[in-house]
């Protein structure tokens, strides 16, 4: 059941200042969108998190693809938070330094 993905927060409560969610929920995409964690496109049709939140004042939308939800639940259901930390596009691009840096003389 995808809707578990939310569940699980993805902020692991580390947002500091004055956060405050206002609406989180499993939503079909009417439009392409980007995936806050991984980067990927989310397709128009795609089941995904859509997080609306106040940080400090200002309105914020995340949203989540229906890859990392399932990485979420895997978190939820098996407390394997790797899955989903494993998916974060800051994560890639480190992994692709470092592959860069081996072919690199
Ligand atoms: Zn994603």
């Amino acid at each position: 059941m995808i809707d578990q993905a939310l569940l699980f927060d993805p902020f692991d409560g580390d947002m500091g200042g004055e956060f405050r969610v206002l609406s989180d929920k499993m939503v079909r995409a009417a439009k392409m969108h980007c995936c806050v964690h991984c980067h990927q496109p989310i397709q128009i049709g795609e089941r995904h998190r859509a997080m609306g939140s106040v940080l400090d004042g200002d309105f914020m939308q995340h949203r989540w693809c229906a890859e990392c939800c399932k990485a979420m639940i895997v978190d939820v259901e098996h407390g394997d938070w790797e899955a989903f930390e494993d998916r974060c596009w800051t994560n890639k691009d480190r992994s692709d330094l470092e592959r860069l840096r081996e072919v690199t003389p």
